[in-house]
């Protein structure tokens, strides 16, 4: 059986791994020059600094399967992912927690009366949230909702906070204690030789062949047995139904001697300020030691067809068309989706990674 997987992310490495390993032959294929997708890490020419290129990435789940998964290809190094935000030549602790809450109003509160001052704050009509507005003001109220959510929000994602789904909101913990982590999760960690070296690693098997800089073609289809499918949905579709829309992010790279900001992002929540955050890569890596540094200032904006697509808008709209395209998919007996992009979903690289193995399984347990 002949098995084509196109992507070299986390999720067609993956695929290709555990087929592989039960007998069959892959071929995977990415038209970009490195696998590991967005993911992708390597190493800056001038200073030795592992680079995020493609924005940054924290290996973070619950999930002891996948944790152990990507310890077998990678050296994890421990990392716990610390944000600020800056507010009016203000910065603040992200996700809001209790030194944001005090900080923010100017008080000393201890966690039970900062948590009857958000209730006391709270604006929640019918107890239901709708959107992401909703969500935020029935948690924090008005004020710290427009200081640290509409406007970080409305230029990540170009749109209204009110057309948002409450789920992009549900990301972030709200915290009445000290306790400052970005994530909540178990296992939490870097890889000490970047996604790439990782992603590399899960491709590394006699029976995969992987090929970087070759793009698909439908004829190529006529080869294979199957097909995994981890581009956009909508691409392997010629957007029939339309195109899904995505954000994407432009870096503006800039170089400092030193230090720059301290930590490894620092968002901006000011409407007037046009980036979102600044990632400083050298703070990805505290094991390691440079004196110089590379820095991204991110800006978000509306995907073109030719940009590279982040992350999936999933408003009405988009999930009427979802919907029209997963029919499509559904009826494709040789082709399996998967993936950010194939599936259209916000998937961070842990839950890639194990809908990944839950494909494979399913796809073995058929044979
Ligand atoms: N968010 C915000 N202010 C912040 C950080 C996040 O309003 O300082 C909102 C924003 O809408 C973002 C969402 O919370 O898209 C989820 O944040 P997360 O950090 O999970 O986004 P990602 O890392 O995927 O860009």
């Amino acid at each position: 059986m002949k098995i084509l997987v196109v992507g070299a992310g986390l999720s067609g490495a993956v695929i290709a791994r555990q087929l592989a390993e039960a007998g069959y032959s892959c071929h995977v294929i990415d038209q970009r020059a490195h696998p590991a997708g967005n993911c992708h890490t390597e190493r800056d020419p001038e200073t030795g600094i592992m680079v995020h290129r493609y924005g940054p990435h924290i290996f973070h789940t619950d999930d002891l399967r996948v944790w152990t998964y990507v310890n077998r290809f990678a050296e994890m190094m421990a990392f716990d992912h610390r944000v600020k935000i800056t507010l009016s030549g203000r910065v603040h602790a992200m996700p809001i927690n209790l030194l944001t809450i005090n900080q923010f109003f100017g008080t000393a509160m201890r966690p039970d009366e900062a948590r009857a001052f958000c209730a006391e704050l709270a604006e929640c009509p019918d107890g239901n949230p709708g959107n992401f507005e909703e969500q935020a003001l029935s948690l924090v109220g008005r004020g710290i909702y427009e200081a640290f959510f509409k406007g970080y929000t409305e230029k990540q994602w170009g749109c209204a906070a009110r057309d948002l789904p409450a789920s992009v909101l549900k990301r972030l913990p709200l915290r009445f204690d000290y306790n400052d982590r970005y994530f909540a999760h178990k296992y939490q960690g870097i890889p000490r030789q970047g996604y790439t070296d990782l992603t590399a690693g899960v491709l590394d098997h006699p029976r995969i062949r992987t090929e970087l800089g070759r793009a698909y073609r439908p004829e190529m289809r006529s080869d294979y047995d199957h097909l995994f499918w981890t581009g956009k949905l909508d691409e392997f579709f010629d957007f029939r139904l339309g195109d899904l829309a995505y954000r994407t992010l432009d870096f503006e790279e800039f170089r400092y001697q030193g230090d720059y900001q301290g930590c490894a992002v620092m968002n901006y929540a000011d409407a007037d300020v046009p980036y979102t955050r600044i990632t400083e890569h050298k703070h990805f890596a505290p094991w390691e030691s440079h004196s110089g540094s590379v820095c991204y200032r991110e800006y978000s904006r509306a995907a073109g067809r030719g940009d590279t697509p982040y992350y999936p808008i999933r408003l009405a709209a988009e999930q009427r068309m979802l919907a029209g395209y997963e029919q499509l998919a559904a009826a494709e007996t040789h082709v399996t989706f998967l993936g950010r992009l194939g599936t259209y979903a916000y998937l961070d690289m842990d839950m890639s990674i194990a809908a990944a193995l839950a494909v494979a399984e399913e796809f073995l347990a058929r044979r």
